[in-house]
């Protein structure tokens, strides 16, 4: 049954109403004219948001589809890969990789701490992997990490970089080309404001050549079969067409409202975020500055478990937060504010995260100070 439902959590994100009408067109057909038309916009469109000349696969499959073509079409059994994590979504790639029977030498961090590049190039150096696996924004722990310092940091020893962008791509800066990373791999549902369905993952010219002359057995995931069909206007298999569809009105929007300004935008929400949940007199768990602005998780005070707090704010206000992950579960909640989220989606959030504290019996600050706060953030900066 459909519901009113305030949805601000790290993913899927509110479709704005531009993508759910073109969503809504009738489909057309994947070998015409009409489709060899939208999937050329829309392939240099990503490509422009994944600041890249290299070319963008698009497949019809959810995020992690994408995080697993890059293992399979990069590695083999029995190679060596490194992976860095610090958090559920990079704990992914180790999970992936030995399914896939990769020697996986796993880095993990502190959940909730940024990765630390030279540890990354250190261990690369020692045990001489050719891909190193790590998460950009961490939507498990609101954590966004270095890229380009990580980048920087592998290029002397020649290893390839892989990155899951599911959560931040289009939301705040990551410069592919600039910053020298092989393979970035991004979902339609977070930042893209497109419903779940489509992934994506920008390929370098050595991650192709890697991909042709190794990897391991697969199908619909083999990257050159995706790249040889996009070049002739043509995608592989039956994609979404509806989802593309969305898509185009999506990238039509980012482009329109300027990725510059969008990355300022989120800024500015998380920022009014921050000091919205201090002013309800709760801690951050995720880091207290301008590089945590696609998830903002909150630590919930001693007693009061998490998930009750998810699920009064749920049923009771119709709000749907996120809580915490893995061993997160029950401690913390997730404000996500990616995609197509304003001013009120904040206020919100911290409104009915007052709400639902309160009648959980927390005394901490009056149930409004946190929206009250907000508030006050959007009304002492101009918008971008
Ligand atoms: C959401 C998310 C994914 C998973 O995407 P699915 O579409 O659920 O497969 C992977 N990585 C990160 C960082 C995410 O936030």
């Amino acid at each position: 049954v459909a519901e009113k439902q305030y949805l601000i959590t790290p993913g899927p994100t509110p479709v704005p109403p531009e993508v759910a009408a073109a969503i809504a067109q009738p489909v057309v057909h994947h070998r015409s004219p009409d489709f060899k038309a939208l999937l050329s916009d829309v392939l240099a469109g990503l490509q422009r948001v994944f600041a890249t000349q290299n070319p963008v696969l698009l497949m019809t499959a959810s995020g992690t589809a994408a995080m697993e073509s890059a293992v399979v079409n990069l590695l083999g059994r029995g190679e060596r890969a490194v992976v860095a994590s610090a958090g559920n979504f990079g704990e992914r790639w180790a999970a992936i990789a030995e399914a896939h029977e990769v020697e996986v030498v796993h880095l993990r961090g502190e959940w909730g701490e940024r990765l630390d590049p030279d540890t990354i190039a250190t261990a690369v150096g020692g045990c001489g992997a050719r891909v190193v696996f790590v998460t950009h924004s961490e939507t498990s722990t609101g954590v966004v990490n270095d890229v380009q310092a990580i980048a920087a940091a592998l290029r002397p020893a020649g290893a390839m970089l892989v990155v899951d962008a599911v959560s931040s791509l289009g939301g705040i800066p990551l410069m592919t080309d600039l910053w020298g990373v092989d393979v970035v791999v991004a979902g339609s549902q977070k930042a893209l404001m497109t419903p779940p369905g489509l992934a994506f993952a920008s390929i370098s010219e050595r991650a192709r050549a890697a991909a042709a002359g190794g990897g391991q057995g697969r199908f619909y995931l083999d990257w050159e079969a995706g790249l040889r069909a996009q070049e002739k206007g043509q995608t592989a298999f039956t994609p979404a067409v509806g989802l593309v569809q969305g898509l185009a009105a999506a990238l039509e929007l980012i482009e329109r409202r300027g990725i510059d300004r969008i990355w300022a935008h989120n800024r500015r929400l998380a920022q009014a975020a921050r000091e919205g949940v201090r002013a309800l007199g709760l801690e951050l768990f995720s880091p207290d500055d301008d590089s945590s602005a696609m998830v903002t998780a909150v630590r919930m005070p001693d007693g009061l478990d998490g998930q009750e707090v998810y699920a009064r704010l749920r049923d009771r206000y119709h709000v749907v937060l996120a809580g915490g992950q893995g061993p997160l579960r029950g401690q913390i909640m997730r404000i996500g504010h990616m995609g197509d989220m304003d001013e009120f989606a904040i206020v919100t959030a911290l409104a009915g995260l007052g709400l639902a504290l309160h009648e959980l019996g927390y005394g901490g600050a009056s149930p409004g100070a946190g929206a009250a706060r907000a508030v006050e953030v959007f009304a002492s900066a101009e918008a971008p």
